[in-house]
């Protein structure tokens, strides 16, 4: 038998993780060894929000244990079917502030960038888990208008590049948009938010390294990290190249029911972050999307946990506790 010859280091390793992530809530269960039991209602969850887990990522997670911090972030469950007052389709308003396909000029001096509709992972809590990312998506011609935009928003300094996940991009298309970006003379940062290095290290290709660290725009690469055991030695080995190119390495996480929500947690998560270079810079309370109510922390609790926290971290490693609010030029103050 003839077997076909695959082409070697034609595909990336991380498309190729990104391609074989589980995606089928039974095979996923089984390899987890969780209760069947817990199917109908996950599959379900699941044929409004897909399941989607790296298997890199997937092996972090304690094998039959229903309540592991990891787990509780990807798989789908009854509660999200439930509909809870107070809760939305888009809690933080960013259907109104498109006004460009894919441009969310919300934030003064800041412009957002959709630059991918998809991501590496679907965590169960995402405020944007009922986005039209198709609708707004600045793919490939796109871009041009949105580019355009840029130009003659002369109060613009830094560019935000968001989605989905940006890095879900290949570097090719990443760097020929930086090299257009580089030169608009107003702008003097450029941001990368990103969860995909968290869940595929391999994300982080020598290729990556090169458009980050070259160039004359800052870059700034915020990481969504909720809880320690993300924070794997190969995504520290990985972020290595960034940090000694002068990248800064920031961390934002969301306050989680069942993840995060208590100080150990906390403290162990802003440690962990320092020790692969990374300062945390936001906690978020969770938006207030349609089928999340089970992530959310009480104010009073959320405050009080706030409080024990500081007492407990030098300044450095204490994330702002933020909330977003529809229409608001700023996310606030928590508190
Ligand atoms: C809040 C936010 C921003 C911009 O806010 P900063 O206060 O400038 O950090 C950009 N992208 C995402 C995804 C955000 O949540
Ligand atoms: S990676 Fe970010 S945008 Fe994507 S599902 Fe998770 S939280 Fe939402």
């Amino acid at each position: 038998m003839i077997h076909r010859i695959e082409p070697v280091c034609q595909t990336p390793l991380w498309q190729h993780a990104l391609a074989t992530a589980f995606t089928d809530v039974d095979e996923f269960v089984d390899y987890l060894h969780l209760d069947k039991n817990l199917l109908p209602a996950a599959r379900q969850a699941a044929a409004q929000f897909g399941l989607k887990v790296p298997r890199e990522f997937a092996e972090l997670i304690n094998k039959a244990d229903p309540a592991d911090p990891i787990l509780r972030q990807v798989l789908p469950i009854g509660a999200e079917s439930l509909l809870s007052e107070g809760f939305s389709a888009d809690p933080v308003g960013d259907l109104k502030t498109a006004i460009v396909p894919g441009v969310l000029h919300k934030y003064q001096g800041r412009l957002l960038l959709i630059a991918s509709g998809s991501c590496a992972i679907h965590c169960r809590y995402c405020f944007r888990r009922h986005f039209p990312y198709q609708e707004t998506a600045t793919y490939r011609d796109k871009w041009q208008q949105a580019l355009a935009y840029i130009k003659d928003a002369k109060d613009i300094h830094e560019i935000i590049l968001s989605g989905g996940d940006p890095l879900s991009l290949s570097d090719g298309r990443l760097s020929q948009l930086v090299t257009q970006l580089e030169v608009i003379p107003h702008l003097k940062r450029l941001r990368i938010h990103t969860r995909l290095p968290v869940v595929i290290p391999a994300r982080l290709t020598a290729e990556l390294v090169k458009w980050m660290t070259a160039g004359r725009l800052k870059k700034i690469l915020v990481l969504h990290i909720n809880h320690r055991k993300e924070i794997t030695p190969e995504l520290t080995r990985s972020l290595t190249g960034l940090h000694q190119g002068g990248v800064t390495l920031l961390n934002q996480s969301v306050l989680l029911k069942g993840v995060n929500d208590n100080l150990t947690a906390l403290i162990e998560l802003s440690e962990a972050l320092f020790e692969a270079n990374i300062l945390p810079y936001y906690l978020h309370m969770l938006d207030r999307v349609q089928g999340s109510a089970h992530f959310e922390v009480a104010d009073e609790e959320a405050l009080r946990l706030e409080n024990s926290l500081r007492n407990n971290l030098p300044g450095y490693l204490m994330p702002k506790w933020v909330r977003e609010h529809a229409g608001m030029a700023a996310k606030q103050p928590a508190f």
